[in-house]
């Protein structure tokens, strides 16, 4: 340990207890690098707070030396987002893991932020409740809040910035802010809730959620549709969108990652391109519905529906569908997962999707592609072995091609994953003139860059790099 990370540590062990402070090499390289490609690097020091106080002294001490400071929920993130680039204090939410408060009659619920979104919905259970966001990890609802997340059910109930009602802040002065109210709506001074969804912790940390939840559904239907190629597939989403069919999920798979699914989860799926979708209703308008959407596909020349009819296989299927960035990784052993994320308008997706694969063709990678169609977001997995330069010179080129085809048509090149620090390069492309007013916001509020610097936007620090 050099002396700065041991005076660090003097000063932090003045109000934390011995065991909320790590300099243990295990647990930095548990805190040193996300899921994906992206090479990790390992901080001086992980603390794990119980408190808003706790992480306010915190910050105060990393102010006074000019110490980076990393929020860390699961480190499940795919763009290098929780990577001490700079060094300093990562500081770990898992310790302040309570559900707060259920108010079950505002469809309000209050959590710390390292709650996972797996606890959360075995909390909201017995009140005959859910939390809609489902990423494909079990992240925290910190992590969630911090990259805007959404899953496979954001088509029906909306992303991570719906549900966010209220945060309860620490800035990177160490003063503790709320950002929001209990009310339903709003129109009282600048949207600060909507600033600090999808700040990923460069702006501060988050230490209490009200999120919204939602009544579980008196009745659901879940179906595989397997089509002749994706393009029948990601036609019949679109028709359905534009007739609006109130699908709940609708969610891709092609062949190779229904292949993959079948792998890893011991399924025997169609392996053709698939479309998994969720109705949710009472049971006459989800009759209608689900009708409605036979009829539509049909028309798109799908071969085979298969409905699952119990709550057991229902649940296998989206689990099946959650695991697959995990089949992928699994059934590569020895590679690397780049995902690529960009989210395009409705009309442009099936253009795009086309585009993404026979880019995807060339590139002679073990590569699947899937996506929440739904909301013209679509992943290519690629497995990449980093010892091998090309594929990875390779991968990033794609990655760069498809970002620049969804920006040409008024799309993004991160629908849900985050910028972190893999995405940066794109951002002046994408926000021109808009990208210096986040780095004006950003020295107002962190004026000497502390809080996760090198990601989402330049700072004086990250400039620095
Ligand atoms: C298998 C797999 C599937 C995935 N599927 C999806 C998907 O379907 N949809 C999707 O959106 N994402 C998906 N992801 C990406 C990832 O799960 C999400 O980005 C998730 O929201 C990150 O949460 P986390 O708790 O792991 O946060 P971390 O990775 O720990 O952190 C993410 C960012 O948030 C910041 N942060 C964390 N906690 C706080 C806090 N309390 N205050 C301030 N900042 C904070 C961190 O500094 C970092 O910048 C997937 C990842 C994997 C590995």
């Amino acid at each position: 340990m050099n002396t700065d990370t041991a005076i660090l540590q003097e000063e932090l062990l003045q109000f934390l207890r011995e065991d909320q402070v790590s300099t243990n090499e295990t647990i930095l390289t548990n805190h040193s690098k996300d899921e994906s490609y992206h090479e990790g690097s390992l901080p001086d020091l992980v603390v794990f707070p119980e408190s808003a106080e706790e992480i306010s002294k915190i910050i105060k001490v990393a102010d006074a030396s000019g110490t980076p400071v990393i929020p860390f929920g699961l480190g499940s993130s795919l763009e290098g987002h929780i990577i001490a680039y700079d060094k300093g204090i990562t500081i770990d939410f898992s310790s302040m893991n309570k559900v707060t408060e259920v108010r079950y009659k505002d469809f309000l619920v209050k959590v710390q932020p390292g709650v996972t979104r797996s606890q959360l919905n075995k909390a909201l259970k017995k009140h005959g409740l859910f939390f809609s966001v489902d990423p494909g990890a079990d992240a925290t609802l910190g992590g969630m809040a911090a990259t805007n997340a959404s899953g496979t059910t954001s088509v029906k109930y909306g992303v991570m910035k719906d549900q966010v009602q209220d945060l309860e802040v620490v800035l990177p002065s160490g003063e503790i802010i709320h950002t929001g109210s209990l009310a339903r709506k709003s129109s009282s001074g600048y949207d600060l809730t909507s600033l600090y969804v999808g700040s990923e912790g460069t702006l501060g940390c988050i230490t209490e959620l009200t999120l919204r939840v939602y009544g579980i559904p008196e009745h659901v239907m879940a179906a595989r549709a397997s089509f002749p190629t994706i393009d029948h597939a990601v036609e019949a989403v679109i028709s359905m969108l534009q007739a609006g069919v109130p699908v709940a999920r609708v969610e891709l798979l092609d062949e190779a990652s229904i292949r993959r699914v079948n792998q890893f989860n011991g399924t025997d799926y169609i392996e053709k391109a698939t479309l998994f979708l969720e109705f949710h209703g009472n049971e006459a308008g989800l009759q209608e519905d689900v009708a409605f959407m036979e009829e539509i596909v049909k028309n798109h020349e799908c071969e085979v529906i298969h409905f699952e009819k119990d709550n057991a296989a229902r649940m296998k299927l989206w689990e099946a569908r959650h695991n697959l960035a995990y089949a992928y990784i699994h059934g590569s052993p020895g590679k690397k997962m780049m995902v690529t994320d960009v989210c395009v308008p409705i009309s442009e997706l099936a253009g795009a999707i086309r585009h993404g694969r026979e880019k995807i063709a060339e590139l002679d990678l073990e590569s699947g592609i899937l996506g929440h169609v739904g909301d013209g977001n679509y992943h290519a997995l690629l497995m990449i072995d980093m010892e091998n330069e090309e594929e990875l010179k390779k991968a990033e080129k794609f990655n760069e091609e498809i970002v620049e085809y969804a920006l040409a048509r008024g799309g993004t090149c991160t629908g849900e994953h985050g910028v972190g620090k893999g995405k940066m390069k794109y951002q002046k492309r994408e926000h021109g003139k808009a990208l210096p007013v986040m780095e004006a916001v950003k020295a107002a509020i962190d004026p000497k860059g502390i809080m996760n610097p090198g990601k989402l936007v330049h700072s004086e620090r990250g400039n620095s790099q």
